[in-house]
């Protein structure tokens, strides 16, 4: 799509306290999830959430044959958040970088609170998230799409958790940051949480808030949670039925 802009905010690319792409401060950007989507793969979910575009795979409960990182009593949740050297603008380097460890390392610790990892001992479940072109978000996009994939894959849990970002961009406090939004902006401020109890499992916060600013973003992050909660929902129910 392209934007005219038609005054001299030419540097923001908006209109004085309008959001670039016209989305109102608490607007989701469109949203599209499927489960089961890969046949090879025990669970899976594809995820559009704007421009991103997000395929997950997972594999297990299995045999863990790595005695390093083997438990005895449950099984490990090992997640690789993998971007395509396709997926952004400047071609991205194939491999696993600084950002991609940690993004893959948040990702494992925001969806292990609800997995019954005890229930699988000596074994791993393996959760492959790649990112097809990203849009800003990426990281929330692959958690939400992740835990459809794992209900897919009936990996027992106890909430499904959803991850998504709020934070400030020309000096208003928004939700769901698009790209532009992300690098420009003030602040983002990425949450995954339980839908059910409201606990938090993800907190990030990068760049300058107000403690006023931060309750309202954060707030705002956890009306989009309930939203998108919604539709990974819909999109299990569209592959099992109620
Ligand atoms: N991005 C990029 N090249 C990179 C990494 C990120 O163009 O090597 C873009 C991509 O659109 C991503 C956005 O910058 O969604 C914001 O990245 P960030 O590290 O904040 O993570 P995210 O918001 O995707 O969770």
């Amino acid at each position: 799509m392209i934007t005219i802009i038609t005054n001299t905010n030419i540097n923001t690319g908006t209109e004085a306290g309008e959001r670039a792409d016209g989305r109102a401060s608490n607007e989701l950007r469109p949203l599209k999830i499927e489960a089961g989507v890969l046949k090879r793969a025990d669970g899976s979910a594809y995820l559009e959430l704007g421009g991103n575009k997000i395929l997950v795979a997972v594999y297990g409960p299995r045999e863990l044959h790595v005695r390093r990182i083997m438990q005895p009593n449950r099984a490990v949740l090992r997640c690789r958040y993998n971007m395509a050297p396709f997926s952004v603008d400047d071609r991205k380097r194939p491999g696993p970088d600084r950002r991609s460890v940690e993004i893959s390392k948040i990702t494992s610790e925001a969806l292990t609170p609800v997995v019954f990892l005890e229930k699988f001992p000596r074994s791993t479940i393996d959760v492959f998230i790649e990112i097809l072109q990203a849009d800003g978000g990426t990281r929330c996009a692959g958690i939400t799409a992740a835990s459809v994939a794992l209900a897919d894959a009936g990996v027992p849990m106890k909430d499904m958790i959803v991850s998504c970002a709020a934070g400030k961009a020309n000096e208003k406090i928004v939700l769901d940051l698009s790209e532009w939004e992300d690098k420009e902006g003030e602040a983002d401020v990425p949450i995954a949480m339980m839908p059910r109890t409201g606990e938090i499992t993800l907190l990030q916060s990068d760049g300058n808030l107000t403690p006023e600013e931060f309750e309202k973003a954060l707030d705002l992050a956890v009306e989009g949670c309930k939203k998108i909660s919604e539709e990974q929902k819909k999109a299990i129910i569209a592959r099992y039925g109620d």
